[in-house]
C-alpha cells in the first residue's frame, strides 16, 4: 500500500537558490529530450536515457544535479506522452507536447535514492537532498514504510513543499462495520446523507472566497508589467493556496467522518458532462470539490476496508424514496420533496435515500464489483495526508 505525505520546506536563501537552479537544469534536460524526440533523432526511451549521459559530458554543470533526478525527466517525458496518447484514444483533439517555460516547470523528483530524513530533537527536522542541501522542515507526522519517491515542488506563492511517497506491505481486511449510507452532494448543503445528517461548507472558506474576489479585482486594476502587479499576483496565489488548503481540510474531515462511521457508502457517479449540462451549477466552486471529495472517500475506503459504490445520478432528485414514484417534480430552488404518498422532507435527504437504494439494488442485479480507482494510481501525490491537506491547485 502506498501513502503520500506532504511537508512544507523552509530552505535558507542560499538553499533556495540551489533549489531554483536545480529546477532550471531539470527543465533544460526535459526540453532537450523533447527536442530530440520531436526531431525524431532518438525515439527510444533507453536511448534517450543515454543522451543524458552524453549531455553531461558537454555540460559538466549537470553533474551538480543528482543523476536519478535527471533520469526522472526522461520518465516524465514518456509518461506525458502516454497521457497524450490516451486522450487521443478517447477521441479528443490533442496537440503535441510543448517545451516547458519557466512558469510551467515547478517540480523535480528524487526516485529511489538521493535523499534521507534526519530527525532532530530541535524544532526543525532535516531533509537531505543529494547535491542540494539539508533543508529544514517540520515532520509533523511519522512516515510509515519505505520511502520510494520525493517530489519537490515550488508553488506560485513562493513556498516549497516535499511530497513523499512511502510504501508498506500491510494487507487490508474488510471492515466489520455494517452501517450503510447514501450521500447526496449539493450546493445548498454540501452533503446530505440518508441518515439525515447534513454538512455545509465551512464559513471560513466562504470568507476566503470573498477575499479572493476582492484581491483579483485589485489585480486587474494594476498596470501590466508593473512591480505592483507582480506583487499582487503573489497575493492572489497565496489566497488560492489557502482556499485549497481550507477546502481540502474540510473534505478530509468529512470523508474521514463517513469512513469511521460506515462500512458501505453510496455516492453519485459524477461526470463532468453532467455539470456542463447544468451551467448554473457549474458556476459554483463545488463542482471540482465534489469529485475531489469522492476521490478522498475512495482513497480512505480502500485503506479502511470500506466499500464505496457509485451510482448513476439521473432521476435521484425527482424520484420518491418512499413510494418509488418517478416524477415528483421540483425546480432547483424548491428545497422540499412533497409526495402524494405523504412523504415530506428535504429534497437532498430524499436524494440521499434514493442513492443508497439504487446502490443496493444495483448490487443485487450486477455481480461485477464497482471499480474503485485508488487516488495514487494516476499521478503520485495528487492527494496527501497531512496537517493542511492540499494539492489541487496544479
Ligand atoms: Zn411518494
Amino acid at each position: 500500500m502506498q501513502t503520500a505525505y506532504k511537508f512544507r520546506l523552509y530552505p535558507t536563501k542560499e538553499q533556495e537558490q540551489k533549489l531554483l537552479w536545480t529546477l532550471n537544469k531539470c527543465r533544460y534536460v526535459y526540453n532537450f529530450l523533447l527536442d530530440e524526440l520531436n526531431n525524431q533523432r532518438v525515439i527510444d526511451k533507453a536511448q534517450l536515457q543515454e543522451m543524458i549521459t552524453d549531455l553531461k559530458r558537454i555540460e559538466p554543470d549537470l553533474k551538480n544535479v543528482h543523476s536519478k533526478v535527471l533520469q526522472y525527466e526522461n520518465y516524465r517525458l514518456f509518461s506525458n506522452l502516454r497521457g497524450l496518447a490516451q486522450t487521443k484514444k478517447k477521441g479528443r483533439k490533442v496537440g503535441s507536447l510543448r517545451f516547458k517555460g519557466k512558469n510551467w516547470f515547478k517540480t523535480f523528483t528524487y526516485n529511489q535514492s538521493g535523499f534521507a530524513i534526519m530527525q532532530n530533537q530541535t524544532r526543525y527536522d532535516k531533509l537531505w537532498l543529494s547535491k542540494i542541501a539539508e533543508i529544514p522542515f517540520i515532520m509533523h507526522r511519522d512516515i510509515e514504510g519505505k520511502i520510494k519517491q520525493i517530489m519537490i515542488k515550488h508553488y506560485p506563492s513562493g513556498k516549497w513543499y516535499a511530497s513523499i511517497l512511502a510504501e508498506t506491505k500491510e494487507e487490508i481486511k474488510p471492515t466489520q462495520n455494517t452501517n450503510k449510507v447514501g450521500i447526496d452532494l449539493g450546493t445548498m448543503n454540501y452533503a446530505y446523507d440518508s441518515d439525515g445528517h447534513h454538512f455545509d461548507n465551512p464559513k471560513h472558506l466562504d470568507k476566503s472566497l470573498k477575499k479572493l474576489r476582492k484581491e483579483q479585482q485589485k489585480l486587474s486594476k494594476k498596470k501590466k508589467g508593473s512591480q505592483n502587479r507582480a506583487k499582487q499576483r503573489i497575493q492572489v496565489a497565496r489566497i488560492h493556496e489557502k482556499i485549497a488548503n481550507q477546502r481540502d481540510d474540510f473534505l478530509h474531515k468529512l470523508s474521514r467522518y463517513y469512513i469511521n462511521n460506515y462500512g458501505y457508502i453510496a455516492v453519485e457517479d459524477l461526470q463532468v458532462s453532467n455539470m456542463v449540462r447544468h451551467p448554473y451549477l457549474a458556476k459554483s466552486i463545488s463542482d471540482a470539490s465534489w469529485s475531489r471529495f469522492i476521490q478522498m472517500l475512495c482513497f480512505k475506503a480502500e485503506r479502511a476496508g470500506c466499500t464505496v459504490v457509485k451510482v448513476e445520478p439521473r432521476g435521484t432528485t425527482q424520484k420518491c424514496s418512499n413510494c418509488g414514484s418517478e416524477e415528483v417534480h421540483k425546480e432547483l430552488w424548491n428545497r422540499l420533496h412533497k409526495c402524494e404518498c405523504g412523504l415530506e422532507l428535504d429534497r437532498d435527504y430524499n436524494s440521499a435515500m434514493n442513492i443508497l437504494k439504487r446502490a443496493l439494488g444495483q448490487e443485487l442485479s450486477e455481480s461485477t464489483p464497482v471499480e474503485i480507482v485508488p487516488l495514487l494510481s494516476n499521478e503520485q501525490a495528487r492527494s496527501e495526508k497531512q496537517e493542511a491537506p492540499c494539492d489541487s491547485w496544479e
